[in-house]
């Protein structure tokens, strides 16, 4: 039985865009997803969804902020399936605030939770990768990464940071054989929005996104989409 040939990891799958990007690229035939986040249970529904499209998918829980939780993790990943093929940068929160109510908690756990996850997991899985000579490195970023929202202080600050490191890893690895690509969303229904007094249809589907992903892989080799941005239909909410 020949092994996948596309092992996807995907980071914060347990809801939202995460799940939506495993479930995009659970459709590809030969495919393995490594599923991360902390909530296990979160994680065993999109890998339930991920076998239901025929892929195989395990979840490996885990606090993506902690540097030693990571390098364990990674290396059960690549116990379990091999070393990834695709690398999805997502996990991430959204707290709001402007410069002045931002507490330096507040701000080091945005920072943490939006910019140290990706540099954490890229920075443990970039060695072999660069040793195999190929893969594909993918990072949620954010409008947030482009323009300066008003109460938005620290996820700003991250997803600017965000895109400035994949940027770099992308000059970096440009002829190592390792594909760079950052998606700028703008809003998506996902429960980050929770309570908000708009339409679900004036959000982009997180399928949309998940899918952009996918098919930015689906490229010849020849070619790298090195930045993808996505906005709702009647822009910004
Ligand atoms: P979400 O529904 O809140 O999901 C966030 C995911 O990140 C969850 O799976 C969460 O998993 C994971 N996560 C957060 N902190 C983590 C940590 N310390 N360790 C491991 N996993 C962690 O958010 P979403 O709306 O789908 O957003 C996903 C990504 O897209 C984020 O980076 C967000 O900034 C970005 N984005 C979202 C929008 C939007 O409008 N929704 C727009 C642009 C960009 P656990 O709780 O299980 O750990």
């Amino acid at each position: 039985m020949p092994g996948p040939e596309h092992v996807i990891l995907v980071t914060g799958a347990s809801r939202g865009i995460g799940a939506a990007t495993a479930r995009a690229f659970a459709t590809l035939p030969r495919t393995a997803l490594a599923l991360l986040s902390r909530d296990k249970a979160g994680l065993e529904r999109t890998a339930a969804d991920c076998r239901s499209a025929g892929a195989a998918a395990d979840v490996f829980p885990c606090d993506l902020t902690d540097w030693s939780a990571v390098t364990s993790t990674v290396a059960a990943v690549r116990e379990r399936f091999g070393l990834p093929t695709v690398v999805v940068n997502n996990a991430g929160v959204f707290a709001p605030g402007g410069v002045s109510e931002t507490s330096p908690e507040h701000f080091r756990d945005q920072v943490g939770a939006n910019l140290f996850t990706a540099y954490h997991v890229t920075h443990a899985l970039l060695p072999a990768m660069i040793e195999r000579g190929s893969g594909h490195f993918f990072f949620m970023g954010s409008v947030a990464s482009l323009k300066g929202y008003p109460r938005g202080a620290a996820y700003c600050a991250a997803k600017h940071g965000l895109l400035g490191l994949a940027r770099a890893l992308r000059e970096e690895t440009r002829d190592r054989g390792l594909r760079v690509t950052t998606l700028l969303a703008g809003a998506t229904w996902t429960d980050s929005w929770a309570g908000v007094d708009l339409p679900e249809t004036r959000f982009m589907p997180a399928e949309d996104v998940g899918a952009a992903a996918r098919d930015a892989y689906l490229m010849s080799d020849r070619t790298v989409i090195e930045e993808i941005l996505l906005r709702p239909q009647q822009g910004d909410v």
